[in-house]
């Protein structure tokens, strides 16, 4: 099938030929029949080569429903970038916009754009390094085409293992021919998990085979759903709850931001990857100052606060050659606060010296989010199917599939299964490999709130403030708008009960955080009743909210689950073929949620992941091992 588009006079040399040697143009595409398909573009015209792919692709009716683009670029694009590109391409308009919108934070490293609702993914490298290196060659594609003469090793690599022999086109214009019609898998000996496909899942569509199976339905069951249900797999979703989200999802309002480290450590790029994944769920699916806020946040940097690190140097004072491209970047991010900033959140301005690290951030995407609507939101999709009251005890494989037993003696079939039970995966798991390590821990926090103060308190922040716990103001509940502040972190218990003495230490906490605001207001002294519950510890098991331990606040408590290492366990099981774990989301499952999902869903379907390999590979569950001991 052959493009009815003229051709441009400005084309680059050779690009249109490229283009329609490509294999999706010729008469018999070779994706036809795949749900799937990945294609990494030249680096020179990556912009061009990737609008007009979409454009072709959004034509072609035996299309794959999913695509993929690869590329990688020394210089993110701008805004300005995608504009020119549209004058000289008019046709191409609409899609370099949508490009315009999805482009923004690139910081160095891999990020995941998403566009076409959906269906269009650009898995972009901004900056030249070994690790970007490493992700090409180990990232299953077919490739585009490539510029005369190829620049940096990852196109040398790449050419020598995706291309054919050359082709007569090879003559005719100076770039390379076809991509070979198979997929390739790049390197021979992958260092890297996630870049194959682990199993051949049974096709997604097919009516016949089992669903997959997602235990719990949480923040990282919900979002594994979702996630498997957007690439054709029909999901049965196991709760032992009356409703999705009663576990520590059941969290009435939690904070979403990024993580800032000196050396930009995996944990800090996670939380950005993760970032721009919900909040483009949010845009789309959630109902904005209602279920989410994209408020923005201040953090304060206080002293004594031994996790709080540096601004990555590099970000404050780049290399000449990329200086405004990177402050650009990491401003969409985050920026000094200002005095203004410190004063809406009745803070005075801190006095520092240009050469002192900021004492106050601004972060630009961050803010509010309702779990629960979250939640509510991945779970609505025609190929969900949610099953509350149902208690998972134990698991075994029979033929090609697993069949999963419940509290009540009933047995679930599925093809796979994801276990993303918070902190009771560790036992199923300890029950279905009894010789594995789980270190997962229980960790029990509790938030305390209350309806927002009138007048009186002319201090309070107009937006969430945190460095030490957080608080949330203005949170639209059906009694009004509410604050919050959390949270506290209890090792010793892993009920969620709502303790007294975790409301003294938030309060005591957000007069720390907030000590203007202190002066002035006094939650928890409104009705005389003050903070003098010693003693009236109230469990409750995983209620939505409120337990009041106290007549004017709420309380509200739960338990995460956690690893001494601070990252989330995703992947496949080893020794259990077909079972995967998504859990440990510790204190940022709002954030970290929908990216580990997608990166689970990646590594079942062998699709290009949504981060760096190397950073998937830290995440393995198989990654705590006893020592001397034949374990996972
Ligand atoms: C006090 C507190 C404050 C927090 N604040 C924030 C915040 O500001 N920002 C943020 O991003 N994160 C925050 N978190 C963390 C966040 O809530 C978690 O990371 C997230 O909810 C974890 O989701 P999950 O799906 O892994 O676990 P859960 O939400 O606990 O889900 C586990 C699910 O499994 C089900 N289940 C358990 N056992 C079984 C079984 N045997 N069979 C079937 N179903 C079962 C449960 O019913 C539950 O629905 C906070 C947590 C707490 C406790």
């Amino acid at each position: 099938m052959k493009p009815d588009r003229p051709r441009p006079a400005q084309w680059p040399a050779g690009f249109w030929e490229a283009l329609q040697n490509s294999q999706w143009l010729s008469d018999t595409p070779a994706w036809t029949g795949h749900a799937h398909w990945t294609l990494g573009l030249p680096e020179a015209h990556w912009q061009l080569a990737l609008l007009s792919t979409w454009a072709l692709w959004e034509k072609e009716p035996h299309a794959p429903r999913r695509l993929h683009l690869l590329a990688h670029t020394e210089h993110p694009p701008s805004a300005d970038d995608w504009a020119s590109l549209a004058v000289d391409w008019p046709a191409f308009g609409p899609l370099a916009a949508e490009c315009a919108q999805a482009c923004w934070g690139l910081l160095p490293g891999l990020h995941r754009l998403v566009l076409a609702q959906g269906r269009l993914q650009l898995s972009l490298w901004v900056g030249s390094s070994l690790a970007r290196d490493a992700w090409w060659r180990s990232t299953p594609h077919q490739t585009w085409g490539q510029p005369p003469n190829p620049t940096g090793p990852a196109s040398t690599m790449v050419r020598q293992q995706v291309f054919l022999p050359p082709s007569r086109h090879k003559q005719e214009s100076a770039w390379p021919a076809r991509a070979s019609a198979r997929p390739v898998h790049g390197s021979a000996q992958p260092i890297l998990d996630g870049s194959q496909p682990l199993m051949e899942p049974a096709p997604p569509r097919s009516q016949t085979a089992p669903p997959i199976l997602v235990l719990g339905s949480g923040l990282a069951g919900a979002s594994a759903a979702r996630a498997l249900a957007e690439r054709g797999f029909r999901v049965r979703v196991l709760d032992a709850g009356t409703a999705p989200a009663q576990g520590a999802s059941g969290l009435p309002v939690g904070l979403m931001t990024p993580h800032v480290s000196g050396d930009d450590n995996p944990l800090s790029r996670l939380t950005r990857a993760g970032l721009r994944m919900v909040l483009a769920h949010a845009q789309a699916h959630l109902r904005v100052s209602e279920d989410w806020s994209p408020s923005g946040l201040l953090e304060r940097r206080m002293s004594g606060k031994a996790r709080r690190g540096r601004w990555p140097e590099a970000w404050l004072s780049p290399h000449p050659s990329d200086t405004w491209a990177l402050i650009d970047a990491a401003q969409d991010w985050f920026t000094p606060a200002s005095a203004a900033q410190h004063h809406a959140a009745g803070l005075p301005a801190p006095e520092q010296s240009q050469a002192e690290e900021p004492k106050g951030i601004w972060h630009l995407q961050a803010g509010w989010m309702k779990p629960a609507a979250l939640v509510a939101s991945l779970l609505n999709h025609p190929l969900i199917e949610w099953h509350g009251q149902t208690t998972a005890t134990h698991m075994h494989a029979q033929g090609q599939s697993w069949w999963v037993h419940d509290q009540q003696g009933r047995a679930h079939e599925g093809q796979q299964v994801v276990v993303a039970l918070g902190p009771s995966s560790a036992e199923l798991l300890q029950k279905l490999l009894p010789q594995a390590h789980w270190p997962l821990e229980p960790l029990r926090g509790q938030v305390t709130g209350g309806v927002m103060p009138g007048p009186e308190s002319n201090q309070m922040p107009s937006h969430p403030v945190n460095g030490l716990g957080s608080f949330l103001p203005g949170v639209p509940m059906p009694d009004g708008p509410t604050w919050w502040y959390g949270s506290t972190y209890d090792h010793s218990r892993s009920e969620p009960v709502c303790l007294s003495q975790d409301q003294d230490s938030n309060l005591s906490q957000l007069a720390i955080l907030l000590p203007l605001l202190a002066d002035t207001w006094h939650p928890g002294e409104a009705k005389g009743v003050g903070l003098q519950h010693q003693g009236v510890d109230t469990p409750h098991a995983g209620e939505a909210y409120p337990t009041t331990l106290d007549a004017s606040l709420r309380n509200w408590a739960g338990v995460r689950c956690t690893t001494h290492d601070r990252l989330p366990v995703v992947g496949p099981l080893e020794g259990a073929p077909g079972v995967h774990v998504l859990t440990a989301l510790g204190s940022r499952g709002i954030t970290l949620g929908l990216l580990c999902a997608e990166v689970l869903a990646s590594q079942i379907c062998g699709e290009p992941l949504p981060i760096d390999p190397a950073v998937a590979h830290l995440l393995r569950p198989h990654r705590f091992k006893k020592s001397n001991k034949s374990l996972i």
